[in-house]
């Protein structure tokens, strides 16, 4: 294989994986994870088993992206 070939193939991989994150996200924030995209809610809730609502891991708000859909 040409190595110049290779060369654009690992630039363009590169480019396709930072390119998404340097461009600026799109949507207001998340409100419910601050967009962190990551939640670790706990508060007492009586409606809940045991009384407690507990939350952990990615926000199901946005999805972990942080960020909601415009
Ligand atoms: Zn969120």
């Amino acid at each position: 294989m040409d190595p110049s070939f290779v060369v654009i193939i690992v630039v363009v991989a590169l480019a396709l994986i930072f390119v998404p994150r340097m461009l600026p996200p799109r949507g207001p924030t998340c409100t419910r994870c601050d967009g962190s995209g990551q939640i670790s809610e706990r508060w007492p809730d009586p409606s809940q088993e045991g009384g407690w609502h507990v939350a952990e891991g990615s926000c199901p708000r946005c999805n972990g992206k942080g960020r909601m859909r415009s």
